[in-house]
């Protein structure tokens, strides 16, 4: 059928002199992530990775829909290839997109002509299948200023190529160029958007999940492990390290002032995170912290917590609003999951009224009473790890 699939580069050609190795690095993202659906032939001409099928026996809709989970990608086409000749080419509109064209209200050409030997420029180009497909399709009105659809002519180098409009791509910059960082994952909405925000701009993901059996369920981790699972169609198989939280929560409890349960929670949340993530080359953390969301999330408590963090913190949704981020935990698809109604470790031991402005010498002094060295190790050593990767 010579269908095949254009991915346009995003911000990638922006980039200098390291240009070549973003784009080595998501050519290889995508071949990985087309893996399961057959043998695909992936190239790299002037800003378009080109993705071919090599036979019959490829799953075109899986793989359509994988790539439109690859970060690094900014639009996307569907396609038809055919010989750079104007009657194939109108032939290969009438047939590929037809269907479509019949049932729409306006329409109009759009060409473009990256080789230019090609005899037509690109408004001869648009102008004759244009003419072509009014003859066609006398019921439906050519409008080039607000027309309901577009078929695109593409003339490139290798052969000529007609699609429809442009789908978006997952944008961002390729997996894997930009470090890797250990998101804290619980059950909630935010840290999935947190770790799927940072991963588009080209991190890979580690995730660190603290819980509290049996004050938490292990439904709950269950479904932090499949919010784990739906992030993998973005960020690529990952490791969740579930930690057990259960004798620190315990311990902050007996020894440590009401108000200041969740702080103190929080921070030995962060200790933990750094070193695991530390051992899995980590560089960064990253929370789903939105300012001012929740006590723990002021401006005053989020220092008191970055006081105990050797490495940077990465906030992505630290100035979003609430239903901003629920708009992209819906697009991701993590939102169903996320409202499952399971407790979290957060929720099992809150104080009544926590402090919105809390004092690090009142922290410091509450954790001199504790093991805290103690209950780290023994808390990293309790970790089970779990590797999630995407099932679609
Ligand atoms: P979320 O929706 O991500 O749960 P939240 O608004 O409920 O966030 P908190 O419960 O205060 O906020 O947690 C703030 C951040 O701390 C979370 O976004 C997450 O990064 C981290 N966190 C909270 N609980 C856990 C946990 N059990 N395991 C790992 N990280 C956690
Ligand atoms: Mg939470």
């Amino acid at each position: 059928m010579n269908e095949l699939f254009l991915l346009k580069l995003g911000e990638i050609v922006l980039k200098g002199q390291n240009r070549r190795s973003f784009e080595k690095q998501l050519t290889s993202n995508i071949a990985r992530r087309l893996r399961g659906y057959g043998d695909f032939q992936i190239s790299l001409v002037q800003s378009t990775v080109y993705v071919e099928p090599e036979n019959e026996d490829c799953d075109l809709d899986a793989a359509w829909d994988a790539c439109g989970a690859v970060f690094g990608v900014v639009s996307r086409n569907r396609c038809r290839a055919c010989e750079k000749d104007m009657d194939r080419i109108f032939d290969t509109v009438l047939d590929y997109l037809g269907d479509e064209l019949t049932t729409q209200s306006s329409f109009k050409v759009e060409s473009k002509r990256s080789d230019k030997r090609f005899p037509l420029n690109s408004i001869q180009i648009s102008q004759d299948i244009g003419g072509r497909l009014a003859d066609a399709f006398p019921q439906v009105k050519v409008d080039v200023h607000h027309p309901a659809y577009t078929v695109m002519v593409e003339v490139r180098e290798k052969a000529a190529y007609v699609h429809g409009p442009a789908v978006p791509g997952a944008g961002g910059l390729p997996t894997g160029m930009g470090n890797k960082a250990a998101v804290l994952l619980s059950g909630g909405i935010d840290s999935p958007v947190a770790g799927y925000m940072m991963a588009k701009r080209g991190m890979e993901i580690e995730c660190v999940h603290f819980f509290s059996y049996p004050y938490t369920s292990l439904r709950a981790k269950e479904k932090v492990l499949e919010l784990a699972r739906l992030m993998c169609k973005y960020c690529g198989r990952m490791t969740v390290d579930v930690v057990g939280f259960t004798e620190i929560q315990e311990a902050i409890r007996d020894q440590c002032p009401e108000e200041y349960f969740t702080l103190i929670m929080r921070r030995f949340m962060m200790r933990i995170a750094q070193r695991i993530g530390q051992d899995h080359g980590c560089r960064c953390l990253v929370t789903g912290e939105s300012l001012g969301q929740v006590a723990s999330q002021t401006m005053e408590a989020i220092c008191v917590t970055d006081a105990v963090c050797e490495i940077p913190v990465f906030r992505p949704a630290i100035g979003l609003d609430k239903e901003e981020i629920v708009t992209i935990a819906r697009r991701i698809g993590t939102m169903e999951t996320s409202i499952l109604p399971y407790e979290d470790c957060c929720t099992v031991f809150t104080p009544k009224h926590p402090k919105t402005k809390p004092n690090l010498q009142i922290v410091m002094e509450a954790e001199q009473n504790m093991d805290v060295e103690g209950l780290i190790a023994r808390a990293i050593e309790s970790t089970e790890k779990v590797t999630v990767k995407y099932y679609g």
